[in-house]
């Protein structure tokens, strides 16, 4: 029998920034600033990340480079290696994200790529928290509740429990 299944969710987008509440325009500042120390030469594409943890500490990350392209990092990935490595029991609750081209702060607010989303599903996993994901361009912001949202029927720990005898 087969069976026809649909995944919806639902985000919230906002215009304006004085529309945001002043945790989630801290962390948009936060990860504005990271893209400005981005190390982007080849790209020309800046981000910058910004997350909030527990304690309510702001760990940033931002894109950095290379000459063999699989070396770069993304800033989300920068960010959340930078917190786990050194707050390891301080869980992520929020991951600002913002890039920038020549011109400033790009209009349409950046979106996570596909290694990106698996490392904060690994995240949301290992502290058992859900991180909540805000998406920031110049004039719209988008703020989605989990990972679950942008990376459904995720490959995770689960996956690998194997019956070995
Ligand atoms: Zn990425």
């Amino acid at each position: 029998m087969i069976e026809t299944k649909n995944i919806s969710f639902s985000y919230q987008e906002f215009e304006l920034p004085e529309e945001l509440n002043p945790d989630d325009s801290e962390l948009v500042l936060a990860a504005r600033e990271a893209a400005s120390n981005a190390y982007a030469p080849y790209s020309k594409f800046r981000v910058g990340a910004a997350v909030r943890l527990e304690s309510g500490i702001i760990v940033r990350g931002a894109n950095v480079e290379n000459a063999a392209f699989p070396s770069g990092i993304c800033a989300e990935r920068s960010a959340l290696s930078y917190s786990i490595s050194n707050h390891p029991d301080d869980k992520p609750i929020a991951i600002c994200i913002a890039s920038m081209r020549k011109d400033g702060i790009t209009y349409e607010p950046p979106s996570p790529c596909g290694n990106c989303r698996q490392v904060i599903a690994e995240e949301e996993s290992r502290t058992g928290n859900k991180i909540r994901i805000i998406l920031s361009g110049k004039n719209k912001t988008i703020i989605i509740d989990s990972i679950i949202c942008l990376l459904p029927l995720q490959f995770n720990k689960e996956n690998l429990k194997v019956n070995l005898p």
